[in-house]
C-alpha cells in the first residue's frame, strides 16, 4: 500500500517534534527513517499506526484517509523496540495474539488462527521454539517471534522501532539480511526507525534523514553520501561513520 503524508506537525507541550513533514512511500517498498535520537522518527512511525495523532496534515493508505480510521481498522503490523512480547504467552500464543483480538466478524475461526501460527512460524524458522515463553529465548529469537505477531494480521504497513536495537553486532547483521528476505517474500509496505546508517543503508530501497522533526534528505545510499542535501546531513553522515 502506497502511503501520503503531508504538512505533518507534531508537538509535545511546547516542544515542537515534527515540523511539517511530507514523505510519499511506494507500495511494497522498504523505507528507513535515519537521524539522531529526539529527531522524531518514532513519533512519525506511531501516527502511522494511530498510537500518537498529529496536530496537523494528512495521511493517507493507497488513497485512503487513514487519520478517519481507527487504530484496530488500520491493520497495522508494529514491532515494538524492545519487542513487547507477552512474557505470560507461548510464542505460539503471542504470534497468534494479533488475529484472537480481530473484531468478530473479522476474526477467523480457531482452527485458522492454529494454521497461520503454524505457517508463520516455519517461514520465521522458529516452529521449533512453538511451546517456549519470551524468557526462555535468545534476542533474536525473540526478534523473529515479534516479527510474526506483526505479520499474523497480514499487515498492509510494517513498521519497525529500532528493530535491532537490542542486540549485538553480529546478530544484527544476521537478522538484517533475513529481515530483508522476510521483505521480500511478503511485499508488504515497510518503515523502520534505526540511528544506525549502516542498517539503513544496508536494507532500505530509499533512506529519510530526519533532523529535530524535518526531513533533510530522501535519497538512496550513494546520493545521501556523496551529496548531502544540507549542512545537518554531511555533519550527521561525518560523525557517524
Ligand atoms: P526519535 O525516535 O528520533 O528518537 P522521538 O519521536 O522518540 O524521536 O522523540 C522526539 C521528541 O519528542 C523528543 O524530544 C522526545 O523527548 C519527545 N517526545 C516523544 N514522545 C513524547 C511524549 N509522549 N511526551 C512528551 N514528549 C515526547
Amino acid at each position: 500500500m502506497s502511503i501520503t503524508i503531508a504538512g505533518m506537525t507534531k508537538r509535545f507541550d511546547r516542544t515542537e517534534v515534527l515540523r511539517g513533514i511530507d514523505l510519499d512511500v511506494a507500495d511494497g517498498e522498504l523505507v528507513a527513517l535515519l537521524g539522531p535520537s529526539g529527531s522524531g522518527k518514532t513519533t512519525l512511525l506511531k501516527i502511522i499506526a494511530g498510537l500518537e495523532w498529529p496536530d496537523a496534515g494528512r495521511l493517507s493508505v493507497a488513497g485512503q484517509d487513514w487519520l478517519q480510521l481507527a487504530a484496530r481498522d488500520r491493520r497495522i503490523g508494529f514491532v515494538f523496540q524492545h519487542y513487547a512480547l507477552f512474557p505470560h504467552m507461548s510464542v505460539r500464543d503471542n504470534i497468534a495474539f494479533g488475529l484472537t483480538v480481530r473484531p468478530r466478524a473479522d476474526r477467523p475461526a480457531k482452527a485458522q488462527i492454529a494454521a497461520r501460527a503454524d505457517e508463520l512460524m516455519a517461514f520465521l524458522q522458529i516452529d521449533h521454539l512453538a511451546d517456549r515463553f519470551p524468557a526462555q529465548l535468545s534476542g533474536g529469537q525473540r526478534q523473529r517471534v515479534a516479527l510474526g505477531r506483526a505479520l499474523a494480521i497480514k499487515p498492509r504497513v510494517l513498521l519497525l522501532d529500532e528493530p535491532f536495537g537490542a542486540l549485538d553486532a553480529a546478530i544484527r547483521r544476521d537478522l538484517r539480511r533475513w529481515l530483508r528476505g522476510v521483505h521480500e517474500a511478503t511485499g508488504s509496505t515497510t518503515i523502520f526507525v534505526t540511528h544506525d546508517q549502516e542498517e539503513a543503508f544496508e536494507l532500505a530501497d530509499r533512506v529519510v534523514v530526519m533532523g529535530q522533526g524535518r526531513i533533510e534528505q530522501i535519497g538512496h545510499a550513494d546520493q545521501i553520501h556523496d551529496h548531502p542535501a544540507t549542512p545537518f546531513v554531511a555533519r550527521f553522515m561525518g560523525a557517524t561513520v
